[in-house]
């Protein structure tokens, strides 16, 4: 009788053994996230301390951009699957990869808009987009859902560990509810100068913000500059933040200065292509706030105006040949630091959160 007994016992204390260690190791993790080089479309890929995923949109279809996205998610952060893929409005650049990168690893929970019936972009003569958005529509996933304002991940925590949240704060123009220490005016609002009104579907783009501890991540798709000051104005539903994912790829038509100021980032962060993105309008915006103190690009800017371009430490690919370069930021498991990190060229830059 006693020889059972003790088999057992030892596999109880293996088994407490494995838990406390992989505890310790969730415990050690950082909470990571990579800007996949997808040439001026957008891929940010979060890994959890606990090992979950979170993609927030996918680049353009073919082999290319879902082949990044897959080589990072696999080889660089050591996932398998997506958890959880936001796709933050209907524009190839954002859904088009979404389908290819579903038949290289699976795809669990996919969270949109609602696909449109037609072209979102108030062009309904246009019937490209039916055939663009099929794949779309057929590729398989274990759930879809509409994500709506106010709306959380159910996102696994790590023990004695800061909170891990990652909710939607904007969603087809409509806005999360202002956290009450933050219902007063902004008085950055009075100097805000409108745009024409954007009908494109950039300005129903998903907006999410990513917390741990004190650190906050904002990414706002492709929103555009109206529809950017109604995050902040009159009262800024958001408070401020620690990063900024630059907005439509650093288009000058999105990244209302009011916005940037009054987000306050110490970094910057944009996916932009050789070509696309990175307009002076934003550049500027983006030197003349205050509080950034590092601007980072996924690519050199080889347009005729490069004097709007960071120092070449501060970009992941300088060159028109491409080598997909990615940006990796880590924060600290107290939640206290994140370093930014371009791998291919040695950069490293910790910062304190705010
Ligand atoms: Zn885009």
């Amino acid at each position: 009788m006693i020889r059972p007994i003790r088999a057992r016992s030892i596999t109880t204390i293996a088994l407490l053994l494995f838990t406390a260690v992989a505890q310790a190791a969730a415990a050690d993790k950082t909470l990571d996230v990579y800007w996949v080089d997808v040439e001026g479309g957008a891929g940010t890929l979060i890994v959890t301390p606990a090992g979950e995923s979170i993609l927030i949109d996918t680049g353009m279809p073919g082999v290319r951009d879902p082949g990044r996205i897959h080589q990072a998610a696999t080889k660089v952060a050591g996932v398998k699957q997506i958890d959880h893929l936001i796709v933050t409005h209907f524009h190839l650049d954002h859904f088009g990869g979404a389908a290819e990168l579903s038949k290289l690893m699976p795809i669990q929970n996919v969270y949109d808009n609602g696909i449109p019936e037609q072209n979102p972009d108030n062009n309904p003569n246009d019937r490209s987009f039916l055939v663009t958005i099929k794949p779309y529509r057929e590729f398989q996933a274990a759930k879809r859902s509409m994500i709506k304002p106010d709306d959380e991940l159910p996102l696994r925590q790590t023990e004695n560990r800061p909170k891990l949240r990652f909710r939607c704060i904007a969603a087809k123009q409509q806005f999360a509810k202002a956290r009450s220490a933050q219902e007063k005016p902004n008085a950055l609002c009075a100097e805000a100068k409108p745009k024409d009104k954007d009908m494109s579907d950039n300005a129903n783009s998903i907006v999410t913000l990513l917390e741990y501890g004190d650190f906050q991540l904002f990414i706002g798709g492709d929103l555009t500059w109206n529809v950017e000051a109604q995050l902040v104005c009159p009262i800024n539903l958001i408070g401020e933040v620690d990063v900024y994912q630059v907005n439509h790829h650093g288009l000058g038509v999105s990244n209302n200065p009011i916005l940037v100021r009054s987000l306050a980032p110490t970094v910057s962060i944009m996916s932009n292509g050789t070509r696309k993105g990175c307009d002076p309008e934003t550049f500027a915006t983006l030197k003349g706030t205050p509080s950034i103190q590092a601007m980072y690009q996924i690519h050199r800017n080889l347009r005729a105006d490069q004097h709007n371009n960071g120092p070449n430490e501060y970009i992941a690919n300088l060159e028109a040949k491409c080598e997909a370069n990615h940006i990796k930021l880590s924060v600290d498991p107290s939640g206290k630091t994140y370093t930014v990190n371009i791998p291919s060229n040695g950069h490293k830059r910790t910062f304190q959160t705010k």
